[in-house]
């Protein structure tokens, strides 16, 4: 007996990247690109939600490390699970200072100059939007939207997205 309307069976799910459950464990950290960030940052991608134009990922963040001066297009919500990350410089000048567990919500438009790890750690975001990494006179570098983002995912894990 089948229940209509039921999601189809997890074999077919199994080409889509990615999945709809993800054992986190499973999944290989992957450098995320020297042009975004410094410090050997790496992440996972765990979900793309091209319906809301988000996109779910995890990093680790060595101390020292940072991210890249970058806009946020969209609203984000992140879960810092360990470390201590300054975010646009810290609270010492008017930014913030996230000491892990902690939450943190970015509204669209939040532009973060700098977000540098004082003490390394781990973080889970979901961008409702892309990323848009800038130079320091607010010029464009390059926008990482949920299918960037699947698509740097799919080429550093040697997987093609199914049309
Ligand atoms: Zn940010």
């Amino acid at each position: 007996m089948t229940v209509a309307g039921r999601p189809q069976s997890t074999t077919t799910m199994k080409a889509k990247l990615p999945q709809d459950y993800t054992h986190v464990g499973d999944l290989t950290w992957q450098p995320f690109p020297e042009a975004f960030s410094e410090g050997g940052i790496t992440w996972k991608l765990l979900n793309v939600s091209p319906e809301v134009g988000g996109w779910t990922a995890m990093f680790d963040c060595p101390t020292g490390s940072s991210f890249n001066r970058h806009i946020h297009m969209g609203p984000g919500e992140y879960f810092l699970m360990s470390g201590v990350m300054e975010v646009q410089g810290g609270e010492h000048v008017g930014g913030v200072t996230a000491v892990a567990p902690a939450y943190g919500y970015e509204p669209c438009n939040a532009r973060h100059d700098r977000t540098y790890f004082v003490e390394g750690g781990q973080f889970y975001m979901t961008f409702l939007g892309p990323l848009q990494f800038i130079n320091d006179d607010g010029t464009p570098i390059a926008v990482i939207s949920w299918e960037e983002a699947q698509g740097l995912w799919a080429a550093q894990n040697g997987q093609s997205i199914p049309g």
